[in-house]
């Protein structure tokens, strides 16, 4: 039976019992109020009537008003017949009551009409008893049946206080039981509601709704088991080591790769907080480093590689919820420029000596004693020397930048004059400016000249940065050579008023083979870089400030 129908019968029946009880309450009260009224007005006031007569009848015949008091009573007695036999006897008093009229003395008339008095109140006496009678039946009876219906009522309110909270309550346990079980995910749960009302509906849907949602957790649990698998087999499959941490640096995966890197195991660490594993693991602590995109030299499966650090943010909606540090293997990008070095190093080497002898050839050429020679000779001569000194120019800086890139830079640091480097430089570039008119100043600021350099690369760094303020100067013009001292530093500035060099190119002119577009210059575009990697070999700084159109300022550091 559904919930609605079960109250609209209880309540109904209530409703009912409500409606039985209130009108047998009203018909008891109603029959016993009439019954009560009856004996009042149908007996007790003939009653009345009666003692009346009687008195009257004591009066007289001397008391004239008696015979009105009587006849009054009569004629009220008279429209009070309700007793069966009683008009009769009504009747009789009032024949003996006209016969005592005419014959007021004759005492038998008085004797008939108490006779006659007493008949009615006896009748009248008689059926107050039956009347009360019944009114005390009536009264019983609604005594009764009040009770039955109370002691019934009782026991269905009492039945409903205990039984109706259970109605309710049960089905809403087991519901509320339900959707607490779906809230933690426990898709399996079902609500047993063998209800065939509302509260069974709702469980049944409840049910439909929970294998609804157990269905697509589990279809969604395969399709993340299977995308998860899928990522896991790419990854594993990369060259690149990979390792992924949670936003608080737990290790939630690691490829083959980073494992033989780090020389772990994936389940021995899966999990771990990753600072922790750096306390015993040197590559691990240098992985957790903020130095992204650094290069690693990594020895694992005993060999050497290179790899290039990149530190990648996971996040979801705006928030950041892990890492993924990829360890690129650049090894044979390195092997390539390892060979690339090692080609220019000995093509530059080998071209050394074929130039020297070229060189030497060529000034025997200008010798006298050879022979001599005509104008032409002499220009070609000329020319042949200047592309031989700029092909031992470009040699030179190649084999310097073989040092470089493999690191074996040799420093020979020792005290000495910067002016004895300043000049030495000034000599060297003095043809050259000489021959575009450039007169070169010296600003010698500071008294304390002595720094602690390689005079040999600190001298090349210095010919190299004039010969740039030289060409790329007006013809006329000055270059200054500024010594000055700046903190625990000595500064060495070269500072020209030629072309300048265009902002957007400033943060790339130290940059290996650079030149910016539409360059003058022949050559390699490596003078500055090996000039930067010379200073900072020696623990110093290079840098520019340059205006297009007005001139630059190429200046380098030195610990003094
Ligand atoms: P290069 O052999 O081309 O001179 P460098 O490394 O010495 O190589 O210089 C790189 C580039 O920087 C040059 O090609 C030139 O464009 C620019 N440059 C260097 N010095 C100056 C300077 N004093 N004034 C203007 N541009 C310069």
């Amino acid at each position: 039976m559904k919930l609605k129908t079960k109250l609209t019968v209880g309540i109904g029946f209530l409703f009912i019992v409500i409606l039985v009880f209130g009108i047998l309450g009203i018909t008891s009260i109603y029959k016993l109020s009439t019954n009560t009224n009856k004996i009042l007005t149908n007996n007790y006031e003939t009653l009345v009537y009666n003692n009346n007569m009687l008195k009257a009848l004591e009066e007289l015949p001397d008391n004239k008003t008696a015979y009105t008091e009587f006849e009054n009573n009569l004629a009220k007695q008279e429209n009070n017949i309700t007793e069966y036999g009683e008009d009769e006897a009504t009747k009789l008093l009032r024949k003996n009551f006209e016969e005592l009229k005419l014959q007021p003395n004759d005492s038998s008339n008085y004797r008939e009409i108490r006779q006659a008095i007493q008949r009615i109140n006896n009748m009248n006496q008689n059926a107050i008893m039956r009347k009360n009678d019944i009114a005390q039946s009536t009264a019983s009876s609604a005594i009764f049946w009040l009770t039955v219906v109370f002691t019934i009522l009782t026991i269905i309110a009492l039945t409903l206080t205990v039984n109706f909270p259970d109605i309710i309550a049960t089905p809403i346990k087991a519901l509320a039981e339900g959707i607490t079980a779906i809230a933690n995910k426990n898709y399996s749960n079902r609500i047993h509601l063998k209800q065939d009302d509302e509260f069974g509906d709702l469980a049944n849907a409840f049910n439909i709704m929970a294998e609804k949602l157990d269905e697509y957790e589990h279809s969604n649990l395969a399709k993340i088991k299977f995308e998860k698998s899928r990522i896991e087999t790419i990854i594993n499959q990369m060259k690149d080591g990979i390792i992924g941490l949670d936003e608080r640096k737990h290790i939630l995966f690691i490829n083959a790769v980073a494992e033989k890197m780090l020389g772990l195991k994936e389940q021995d660490i899966i999990g771990k907080y990753a600072a922790d594993i750096a306390l015993t693991n040197d590559l691990m602590r240098r992985l957790l480093q903020n130095d992204n995109h650094t290069e690693l030299k990594i020895y694992a499966d005993n060999k050497e590689s290179y790899f290039n650090k990149d530190v990648l943010t996971v996040s979801n909606d705006a928030q950041v919820i892990g890492n993924v540090i990829v360890l690129r293997n650049i090894t044979p990008f390195h092997e390539l420029n390892e060979a690339k070095t090692n080609f220019i190093a000995t093509v530059s080497h080998e071209l050394k000596t074929p130039i020297a002898s070229i060189k030497m050839s060529l000034d025997l050429l200008e010798n006298k004693q050879i022979g001599n020679i005509n104008d032409d000779q002499k220009q070609l001569i000329d020319s042949i020397k200047d592309d031989s000194n700029r092909l031992l120019k470009i040699t030179g800086e190649l084999l310097n930048l073989s040092q470089v890139e493999t690191g074996n830079i040799q420093l020979s640091l020792q005290p000495c004059s910067i002016l004895e480097i300043v000049d030495y430089a000034t000599n060297a570039v003095k043809m050259s400016a000489e021959q575009k008119k450039i007169t070169i100043l010296q600003e010698v600021a500071t008294t304390n000249v002595l720094v602690k350099a390689d005079k040999d690369k600190t001298a090349w760094v210095l010919i190299n940065l004039l010969t740039n303020a030289i060409k790329y100067s007006y013809e006329q013009s000055s270059v200054t050579i500024r010594v000055e001292h700046e903190s625990n530093n000595l500064k060495i500035s070269v500072v020209d008023k030629g072309v300048g060099i265009a902002p957007k190119y400033l943060d790339k002119i130290f940059d290996r083979y650079f030149k910016t577009p539409n360059s003058i210059s022949t050559g390699t575009g490596l003078g500055l870089a090996i000039s930067k990697e010379f200073i900072e070999a020696q623990g110093g700084i290079i840098g520019v400030k340059s205006s297009l159109g007005k001139g630059s300022e190429f200046y380098f550091m030195l610990p003094s």
